[in-house]
């Protein structure tokens, strides 16, 4: 970080603005608008600094570091000196005069008095972020100076998703803060309180104006709190590892969850997603290692959900796609546990757009089957005959290992050893990349290249696409797909 984030409580305290224009006005008033007592130095000032400033002159003044006494703005007619800021909390330049304004950032640096010369990074010892005020909510977004037209757009953003009642809202907050310390005891009690004020009725009423409906609604809340509210469960994919590739739904509950179960294929920029609070645990499930049994996870959910948890049990890609989440509710299911189920991209999806690979097209695939193809005992158990038929897409999932087994057999059971066959590995990650090949010579390539793990197989016509729309042209350039590196295989 190269800027520390803070917000300063100005109430009273004594700020300068060096410059009477618009830029310098603007200055004037965010710091009025904090509650500053603002001396402006300027030989001439604009309107809005004249008007203010002749107002509060005669009205109360205000003496010293006073936090109780009101904004206030008075102007000195006449050109900067040093010693104007002496015992100033926070000084702007604004003058467009340069050696003034580098006058004052040296005076400032020399006493360690906060400076920010505006629209002059390099002379700034604080910056200033764009802020959506909703006070007492404040957002604020800083680039560090590096694009301010970028922080703008942001805020803009910021805008059309913070309501206007927002401030209604944080200030009923205010107001109940004590009263639910004393009321709930449980740190858990209390989110669950709070979680209900702000996205449930009470939120809704206030952001409509009803403020004295939503207070009514809290009163009984607190007045008989349930002591034992029943956990729940949500099975939530995750997708094949872009975060952007995560549902609203997903997001939304995995902001809520209390505990969370993960494993392996959850990428870490998800992860980076749930909310900060939340205990995350692992378990596990690489090939071999399984951290934890499946029969103990399913009864550590239900053991989590009695406790009262919201518990999120985030799998990759989509939970009931080789996933065994079908399970995990059947056992919730049993023990009336209460829970949702949210869908996911699952692997085949995700890669095969990453890379540029339709599972179905017109001329190519009319039908696609996704196959777990992990070995068993030296061997894959399928259905070989129906994977091996003519305009069909067939995706492996957990096919690395037994790749060499997968291919001899769909050659052996009538498909050509010149089908074409991809393996993508992380696919829609930064670490994707696809080996394109044919049945033939995909094992040896593989042997060749190593990929990570997690990959996909996909065998079909369809990866012939791959050469033809795993890029896209944009003027003279080439770009891989979506971004990300995709690799061929040397010829
Ligand atoms: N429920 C998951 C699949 C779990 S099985 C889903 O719907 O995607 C695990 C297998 O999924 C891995 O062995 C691999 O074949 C595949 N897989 C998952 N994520 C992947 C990714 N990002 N890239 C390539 N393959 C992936």
């Amino acid at each position: 970080m190269d800027y520390l984030p803070i917000f300063l409580k100005l109430h009273g305290q004594p700020c300068l603005v060096i410059g009477g224009g618009g830029i310098a006005s603007r200055k004037v008033d965010l710091l009025l608008r904090a509650g500053a007592h603002v001396t402006v130095v300027a030989p001439e000032a604009n309107e809005t600094i004249r008007v203010r400033a002749k107002a509060d002159n005669g009205a109360e003044t205000p003496t010293g570091n006073d936090s109780s006494s009101r904004a206030h703005l008075a102007w000195v007619a006449r050109t900067y000196k040093t010693s104007d800021i002496d015992g100033q909390r926070l000084v702007f330049a604004a003058t467009g005069i340069e050696a003034v304004n580098q006058r004052v950032f040296d005076d400032c640096q020399a006493q360690a008095i906060a400076v920010n010369v505006v629209d002059r990074t390099a002379l700034c010892s604080f910056i200033m972020p764009s802020i959506v005020d909703r006070s007492p909510v404040i957002a604020a977004v800083s680039t560090g100076g590096n694009a301010p037209a970028l922080a703008r757009l942001l805020r803009a953003r910021l805008e059309t998703v913070l309501p206007s009642g927002l401030g209604a809202l944080a200030a009923l907050a205010g107001r109940y803060r004590e009263r639910v310390k004393s009321a709930l005891n449980t740190v858990t009690e209390r989110r669950r309180f709070w979680e209900t004020a702000f996205e449930g009725e009470p939120a809704e009423l206030v952001l409509a104006g009803r403020v004295n409906e939503a207070e009514v609604f809290l009163d009984e809340i607190l007045d008989k709190p349930d002591p034992s509210p029943t956990g729940e469960v949500y099975l939530v994919g995750a997708g094949p590892g872009d975060p952007d590739l995560l549902t609203f739904k997903a997001l939304r509950l995995m902001q809520r969850a209390d505990v969370v179960l993960y494993d392996r294929l959850v990428s870490q920029s998800v992860l980076d997603l749930v909310r900060r609070d939340a205990e995350l645990i692992y378990v596990g499930k690489q090939r071999g290692h399984h951290t934890m049994r499946q029969t103990h996870i399913n009864e550590h959910l239900v053991e989590l959900a009695r406790e009262g948890y919201r518990v999120l049990r985030l799998k990759g890609g989509d939970p009931f796609i080789f996933g065994r989440g079908g399970e995990e509710i059947d056992s919730l299911a049993s023990h009336n546990i209460p829970f949702q189920v949210v869908p996911g991209i699952t692997a085949a999806s995700g890669c095969s757009a990453y890379a540029g690979i339709p599972l179905t097209h017109r001329d190519y695939a009319q039908s696609c089957v996704f196959v777990a193809g992990h070995l068993k005992d030296g061997t894959v158990d399928l259905n070989w005959q129906a994977l091996a038929q003519p305009e069909q897409t067939v995706v492996f999932y957990m096919g690395l290992i037994g790749l060499p087994v997968i291919t001899r057999q769909l050659v052996a059971h009538g498909l050509s050893p010149q089908t074409p066959a991809a393996l993508i590995q992380q696919g829609t990650t930064p670490e994707q990349r696809v080996l394109t090949a044919t049945l033939e010579t995909l094992p040896e390539l593989v042997e060749r290249e190593k990929p990570r793990p997690p990959t996909l197989l996909i065998v079909g016509s369809v990866v012939e696409l791959h050469a033809r729309l795993g890029w896209f042209k944009k003027g003279a350039e080439d770009y891989t797909y979506n971004l990300i590196q995709v690799r061929e295989p040397s010829a």
